[in-house]
């Protein structure tokens, strides 16, 4: 059996290690005679998993009393619904920064529900940046401020968060526990679980408890965080066997240091492709220095006409997943927790080579 690297950007790589207990404990899991998808959510073992995985994500990113964590469904788009409906009466307004198409999508959807002002966007420059927080026309009535901390397809990248006077609201699905958070600065984090976090179908919000109870009449009790909240994330069936394969992720990375000692390793990681891409005058990488993914790192090379002749000589040498997306073109190399430095080092290899055959 071979591994292969797995550079996809979501559903992506998750640690060997994980699938292995995963593997393991598939037929009888923990002496009950059957695996965890086989087991009712109201089991005391499935209660256990639960309990366990909500804990260790607490402890991961120090999250406080003051807040809900919900295991929920739909992905992180059924949530730029949800976050409007529990967050807002129509005819309120709210404020979005568009840095790129998860940002779009995102005010797209809050727009059926409520009046969505963009306060700034990096659309003119195809979203190579995060527009300079002091050009922000922020509303003065603003029920929230929506921002996307990682843009999973253009690779820009909050590195700091921005002080905000009303309730911060950030879509973490390609940075989540990718590095220390303040969650205290946050009203509510929410992410996808596919990409950093384990397989989909989970969704993880992370809420302040002030901001729940008061969703509109018509939410679906399955996304009124207060409902799922008192149910423990459990008003209906979960989605069992993905909590369960993202508590084993969250038991992996506290083994790993933490968000602490993953972030040094996704440094590391991050540096040597940019480097690789920077100390060359053949690839390109399209995002400015300052806003630049540790996630996502798209680049192009001098002619498009190469991009098949480098994907196909990556995937001779197990290297997959490489291929950018149609919006920003060239490749895209996402580099995830699970994605083990030494598939940074192969594909840097690759890209000398590459680029030594044809620069
Ligand atoms: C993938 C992604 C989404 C969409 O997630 P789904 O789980 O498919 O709904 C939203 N935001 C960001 C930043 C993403 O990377």
């Amino acid at each position: 059996m071979a591994r292969i690297f797995n550079f996809s950007a979501g559903p992506a790589a998750l640690p060997q290690s994980v699938l292995e207990q995963a593997q393991a404990e598939m037929l009888d899991f923990q002496g009950s005679g059957m695996s965890v998808m086989e087991i009712s959510h109201r089991s005391k073992e499935f209660v256990a998993v639960a309990a366990q995985a909500e804990a260790d994500f607490r402890a991961l990113l120090d999250v406080s009393d003051d807040y809900h964590v919900l295991f929920l469904q739909g992905g992180a788009t059924t949530q730029f619904a949800a976050i409007p409906l529990n967050l807002t009466v129509s005819g309120d307004t709210v404020d979005y920064v568009d840095t790129g198409s998860w940002s779009t999508k995102a005010i797209k959807e809050a727009g059926k529900y409520c009046n969505v002002n963009v306060v700034a966007s990096a659309k003119d420059s195809n979203y190579d940046r995060i527009p300079d927080v002091e050009s922000w026309q922020l509303s003065n009535d603003a029920k929230y401020l929506h921002i996307c901390t990682n843009e999973t397809i253009c690779g820009v990248q909050f590195h700091s968060m921005p002080a905000s006077t009303v309730p911060l609201i950030a879509d973490m699905s390609s940075d989540f526990l990718s590095r220390p958070v303040e969650v205290d600065q946050f009203a509510l984090i929410y992410g996808g679980a596919q990409k950093n976090i384990g397989p989909a179908g989970l969704t993880v919000v992370v809420v302040n408890k002030a901001l729940c109870g008061s969703a509109r009449s018509e939410t679906p009790g399955t996304l009124d965080y207060a409902v799922q909240a008192s149910a423990d994330s459990m008003s209906n069936t979960p989605p069992t066997y993905s909590w369960y394969l993202a508590g084993l992720v969250f038991r992996w990375l506290k083994a790993q240091g933490g968000l602490a000692g993953i972030d040094a390793v996704n440094q590391r990681k991050a540096g040597k492709l940019y480097a690789a891409i920077d100390d060359s005058n053949f690839y390109h990488s399209p995002v400015q220095l300052a806003a630049r993914s540790l996630m996502n790192v798209p680049f192009t090379m001098p002619d498009a006409v190469l991009n098949s002749a480098f994907v196909s000589g990556a995937e001779e040498r197990g290297l997959w997943g490489l291929k950018g997306h149609r919006n920003v073109g060239g490749m895209r190399a996402s580099i995830y927790n699970a994605v083990p430095e030494a598939a940074v080092d192969a594909l840097v290899e690759y890209m000398h080579e590459f680029e030594h055959e044809h620069g």
